[in-house]
This record gives structure tokens, C-alpha cells and sequence, in this order.
């Protein structure tokens, strides 16, 4: 059951045209659409495009791509260079939106990137970050937390990019956009 967020009432679900029943305050007399997380995850990659970064976190070792929620009034693509730039201490030069999914879990819209950084230092990373690395394509599919949704983005990805898809963005296999 679910309560109206701005006077607290319990909601009841009412009939909204196309979109069905849909939550309502009678108190209120308005409808509540449920709220959602958004957040971004990315694909981290050097410029010549053949090597991407993958992350342990939060004591866990699973191999997961960097992630993190968008903050209120950020575009998706300034949520992925702030942090890049504050998980890996990195820039992000190209920042390509590949696809988005609902994930249940946590009640987010992950919206997964494609994103090229400056550099392939990894001396100014972010004390959260348990580990990381960088890989080739084939290691990363290999060792990416399986079943997870970041498996599904990285592979996604990497067929995106292999299969030439993305070659109007970043062309010649290598990112043109100079440091
Ligand atoms: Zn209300």
C-alpha cells in the first residue's frame, strides 16, 4: 500500500485513460505517479577504444562497470563525467548514451554510456574503489559479475562497438576528440 506524498493519505488506484489505474489521493484529488532512482552506469574507455575499466566496490569482488545516481538538476551525460571524474579521477573527452533498463531492485532507470577518458592513469582513484583495472574486451566479458545488469550493458556495449554501430561517434577505432 502506498501513501500520498504530499498529505500522507492512502492512495487508491484510479482509472487515468491510457495510462490504467493509476495511484490517486482522494484527498488531494490528484493522481501520484510512482517516482523512480535514475541513475547512470558506463563502459570507461581508453582512446584507442581496446581496453575498458571495471570496478570492485563496497568489499564485494564482483567485477562491475562504474556506476552511481544522477543528481537532481544533472543531465545524464554530467552525471557521467562527475563520477568518472570523482570515482577514477579521470576526464571524459566523448560520452555516447547506449540504452537504458529498469532495474526492480532498487527502483532505478539505469542508463547505461559509453564514455572515453583522457588518460589510462589510475593514481587518483577514489578510496570506495576497492579495485581496479583495466581490460581488454574479451576479459572483461569473461570476468564481469555474471547475471548482473552490468553484464548485460558490457556486452551489449562491446557487440555495439565491435560490430562497427558506433562508428559515426567514434571513428578509425580511436576517439578524435584531442585532450
Ligand atoms: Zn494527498
Amino acid at each position: 500500500m502506498s501513501y500520498c506524498e504530499v498529505c500522507g493519505h492512502e492512495l487508491v488506484l484510479r482509472e487515468n485513460g491510457l495510462d490504467g489505474p493509476v495511484p490517486y489521493c482522494e484527498a488531494c484529488g490528484a493522481f501520484r505517479f510512482r517516482r523512480y532512482n535514475v541513475a547512470m552506469s558506463t563502459l570507461a574507455m581508453n582512446r584507442a577504444l581496446d581496453q575498458v575499466i571495471l570496478i570492485q566496490q563496497y568489499g564485494r569482488t564482483d567485477n562491475i562497470l562504474v556506476a552511481g545516481y544522477v543528481n537532481l538538476g544533472e543531465s545524464l551525460e554530467e552525471g557521467v563525467r562527475r563520477e568518472v571524474s570523482e570515482e577514477l579521477g579521470l576526464r571524459v573527452v566523448k560520452c555516447r548514451y547506449l540504452r537504458s533498463k529498469y532495474f526492480e531492485k532498487s527502483n532505478t532507470l539505469m542508463c547505461n554510456f559509453l564514455s572515453v577518458v583522457d588518460d589510462m592513469s589510475l593514481d587518483h582513484v577514489n578510496g570506495e574503489i576497492d579495485r581496479i583495472s583495466w581490460f581488454t574486451p574479451e576479459e572483461a566479458r569473461a570476468c564481469i559479475k555474471p547475471g548482473s545488469l552490468a553484464q548485460e550493458f558490457l556486452n551489449k556495449g562491446l557487440d555495439d562497438l565491435e560490430s562497427g554501430r558506433l562508428a559515426d561517434i567514434f571513428p578509425g577505432g580511436e576517439c578524435d576528440v584531442p585532450g
